[in-house]
């Protein structure tokens, strides 16, 4: 009897996927993606990413592994329990397969992560469970003109939505519920970032698959946007858990969508956010634009606090990172009131500062303005501290 041997050598770990006529393995592994959130989704997200090669991978997450995690989460284990989330899904990326860079980032995503970042992405994934994170992820993406594909689970249902620039985005879909929720959380008191992360939501390691799956296999579409395949680009995929039905909805472009800002003029600086203060940018921005320009951060920063029983303090940080610390009165309890900024026009106190000192994250993208023209500078060499791992 004659015997048949498959002595073919060039067969590898990717030969299997090769096999797809449309596959290109060295896209995949030359392209870079965010996965923001290590919890039920993000696993899956991630466990998908590494199997696929996926060459450079940026997991940011800035809690650590509890017990309960360890039901939807296949990349932690209990000896993982009480690690760093980004850190420890990092790590088994790059054990799932030594092909792929990981590297993870302890951050808030609505706060600490600078717009240079996101440029640097191919496509972001979203595993997150509140609706200002993805407010925020969504507005960062179309600056920067960048993909996200958002997913959301509540114990079986779950839907996936892909959000390309210039179409229809995040902001677009949300309804009048969505804002009286925001708006509710933000009119008590200034949100800290214990309160914006309360919430916890009824999820499980099937429903987080389905989902992560239809969004990994997006992203695949999208990085192989030369082979014209179908997409859900302005669409939503949602999934019925309980009768596992699910269809397509298509969402509505918004004219007045406050979120649809692009950056087209981005310069890159050789500044960095640590040693570059506000009178360095606003000169840098006359010099381009003329006198009459000003700055424009896309945040909301506080000078100074002050309390109805006379007492001040100087805060200079970002709205939304401020701590119960700040918002308290250390001399009477009470809460305290804001004096805020985000435009820079010269006659400020404060132009010595550098923007790190006023909550401004690295590798940050600065807006100045003169009339309508706009120049945004991106703090360019905050790129190896941010990123090294990843590009070095
Ligand atoms: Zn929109
Ligand atoms: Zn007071």
């Amino acid at each position: 009897m004659e015997e048949i041997l498959n002595l073919d050598i060039d067969e590898n770990r990717y030969s299997r996927l090769e096999l797809i006529p449309w596959w290109n393995q060295e896209l995949l592994h030359n392209s870079t993606i965010m996965v923001v959130g290590a919890g039920a989704i993000g696993n899956e997200l991630i466990k998908n990413l590494a199997l696929l090669g996926i060459g450079k991978i940026l997991i940011i997450d800035m809690d650590k592994i509890e017990q309960t995690n360890l039901t939807r989460s296949i990349l932690y284990r209990m000896s993982d329990v009480g690690k760093y989330k980004a850190e420890a899904a990092a790590e088994k990326a790059v054990e799932i397969n030594p092909d792929v860079r990981a590297i993870p980032l302890k951050a808030n995503i609505v706060t600490d992560i600078g717009l240079g970042v996101f440029r640097k992405m191919d496509v972001v994934l979203g595993g997150l469970d509140n609706r200002e994170a993805r407010l925020s992820i969504n507005q960062f993406c179309y600056k920067v003109n960048k993909p996200w594909i958002d997913g959301a689970i509540e114990v079986l249902n779950g839907f996936a939505r892909v959000f390309v620039p210039p179409g229809p985005c995040y902001e677009c879909t949300m309804t009048e519920n969505d804002w009286n929720l925001i708006n509710k959380r933000k009119s008590c008191a200034l949100l800290t970032h214990e309160q914006i992360l309360e919430g916890k939501t009824p999820t499980t390691p099937t429903s987080s698959s389905i989902i992560a799956g239809i969004q990994v296999q997006e992203m695949l579409k999208l990085l192989h946007n030369d082979r014209k395949l179908p997409t859900l680009a302005g669409k939503g995929y949602v999934f019925n858990g309980l009768t596992h039905d699910s269809f397509v909805v298509e969402y509505q472009r918004k004219d007045d969508c406050m979120s649809h800002d692009i950056y087209e003029d981005i310069k890159e600086m050789p500044w960095s956010a640590r040693d570059i203060s506000i009178r360095d940018v606003l000169n840098q921005a006359k010099k381009d634009l003329g006198d009459s320009a000003i700055l424009e951060f896309d945040r909301d920063i506080v000078t100074i606090a002050t309390c109805s029983c006379g007492h001040s303090k100087n805060i200079f940080n970002v709205v939304n990172k401020l701590s119960n610390k700040d918002i308290v009165c250390e001399k009477c309890g009470k809460t305290m009131r804001f004096e805020t900024f985000h435009s820079i026009y010269g006659d400020e106190n404060f132009l010595d500062k550098k923007l790190f000192d006023i909550g401004i994250p690295l590798f940050h993208i600065i807006s100045s303005r003169s009339g309508l023209k706009y120049i945004h500078y991106e703090l360019s060499n905050d790129k190896n501290e941010v990123l090294g791992g990843l590009f070095e």
